[in-house]
């Protein structure tokens, strides 16, 4: 499909700063766009709707998903999370660059979807470093803690097959390195 190339999934474990990387790059580049995603998981604090995802009922995921409306979608640590078609075809038809930040099993269902597509990974310096974070956000169980942990030893195994991967060692390097990946592909390299 045209356009496809203005796609740039970024993964990577829970606690690996993918957010802050994101927002640290848009923050230097406004031209890069990043889509809203939909999710059925609670709002946390320093979320807004419309703003950090569409916080959407079971209800209304399902009709959305009934409808077509999604072009991919998981269930992550039990809530579903789904890219809305209408956040990434308008910007391939305007050749505008986009991030999805969204879990590996996504992230393969994109790159099946669209092969030119770049999945750049975004790998935390270390496990410990990762747990640390984790813990250090404050906001989450120690039960959620531990199936994020899980979950991320999981993601990381599937490391290998994306395109591109790029260590979070500072927000303001990573994010340069997902610039520079942009730039390239943009450029048609
Ligand atoms: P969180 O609850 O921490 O915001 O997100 C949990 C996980 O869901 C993260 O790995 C995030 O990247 C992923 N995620 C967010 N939006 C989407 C989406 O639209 N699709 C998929 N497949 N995963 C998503």
């Amino acid at each position: 499909m045209q356009g496809e190339h203005c796609l740039f999934v970024v993964s990577g474990p829970s606690g690996a700063g993918k957010d802050t990387v994101v927002a640290c790059l848009r923050a230097a580049h406004p031209e890069v766009q990043r889509t809203v995603s939909a999710t059925t998981r609670a709002m946390r604090a320093g979320d807004a709707d419309g703003v950090s995802y569409h916080f959407l009922s079971v209800d209304d995921f399902e009709r959305r998903l009934a409808q077509n409306e999604l072009v991919e979608h998981t269930s992550y640590c039990g809530n579903y999370y789904g890219t809305l078609r209408s956040e990434i075809e308008p910007r391939m038809a305007a050749g505008i660059p986009v991030i999805l930040v969204i879990e590996v099993e996504g992230a393969a269902n994109i790159k099946r979807l669209y092969p030119g597509a770049t999945t750049v990974f975004v790998l935390p310096p270390s496990l410990e470093e990762l747990e640390r974070r984790l813990r250090g956000r404050g906001t989450e169980s120690e039960e959620k803690v531990q199936s994020r942990l899980r979950r991320a030893e999981e993601e990381m195994a599937l490391a290998a097959a994306y395109d591109e991967h790029i260590v979070n060692d500072t927000p303001q390097t990573c994010a340069a390195a997902l610039y520079a990946i942009i730039q390239n592909r943009m450029n048609g390299q």
